[in-house]
């Protein structure tokens, strides 16, 4: 009777120790951001400007499309850096995620870059603040640039090609906040600001292009 008791007892304390009911590992959330891969180029230029970015979000939907303008030219070289020493302009680095339609970053997508430099004015003959790069193993791309100066009709602005490996280009600009070029703009979309932090000597530009994959 003793010995019955106690397996009743053994039994109902595993009942109520088992959980109530079943509960799976919660799922890959869509901002979950890929394992650290071993050290890489961009690491160390993250690493060395003191870069962490905030786990994406893509509330906003996918990053809009912009007219390419005129100033386009491809064959640009590929490099991180735009900026060249004696250059005039505020130093800006401007730095983010490339994901996709599931906020998933994109390794390898490629991004391409140009910009008027601090007048105003493009280089059509040369490749001066011009440049393409792939986006690291994590989907981060990385650029050191300057300030954009204005041009007649325009705000500042930093245009940008991206594309996922084997996808599709997704041509767009990039805005300033605060500028009082940007409510006289046609083109300017707010939804194409970037987020800017004041490092004194420089800024830190952050903006996540999330586009089809
Ligand atoms: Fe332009």
């Amino acid at each position: 009777m003793k010995r019955k008791l106690y397996l009743i007892f053994l039994l109902l304390l595993t009942a109520c120790a088992a959980p109530t009911k079943n509960v799976s590992p919660p799922a890959a959330t869509p901002t979950e951001i890929l394992p650290i891969p071993s050290q890489t180029h961009q690491n160390d230029l993250f690493d060395a400007n003191n870069i962490i970015l905030a786990a994406p979000e893509c509330n906003s939907g996918l990053t809009s499309s912009q007219t390419e303008g005129p100033y386009y030219k491809s064959g640009s070289p590929e490099r991180n850096s735009l900026y060249e020493a004696g250059m005039p302009g505020k130093r800006l680095l401007v730095v983010g995620y490339v994901l996709d339609q599931n906020c998933q970053p994109i390794p390898g997508a490629w991004l391409d870059f140009w910009q008027a430099d601090a007048n105003g004015s493009y280089d059509n003959a040369g490749y001066t603040l011009r440049g393409h790069q792939y986006a690291d193993a994590q989907g981060r791309y990385f650029l050191e640039t300057v300030f954009p100066g204005e041009y007649p009709g325009r705000t500042q602005h930093i245009h940008v090609k991206v594309q996922p490996p084997n996808g599709n280009i997704l041509t767009s600009q990039l805005y300033f906040p605060n500028e009082p070029g940007n409510s006289s703009d046609g083109i300017f979309d707010s939804a194409l600001l970037v987020k800017l932090e004041d490092r004194g000597d420089y800024f830190v530009a952050y903006f996540n292009f999330v586009t089809q994959k």
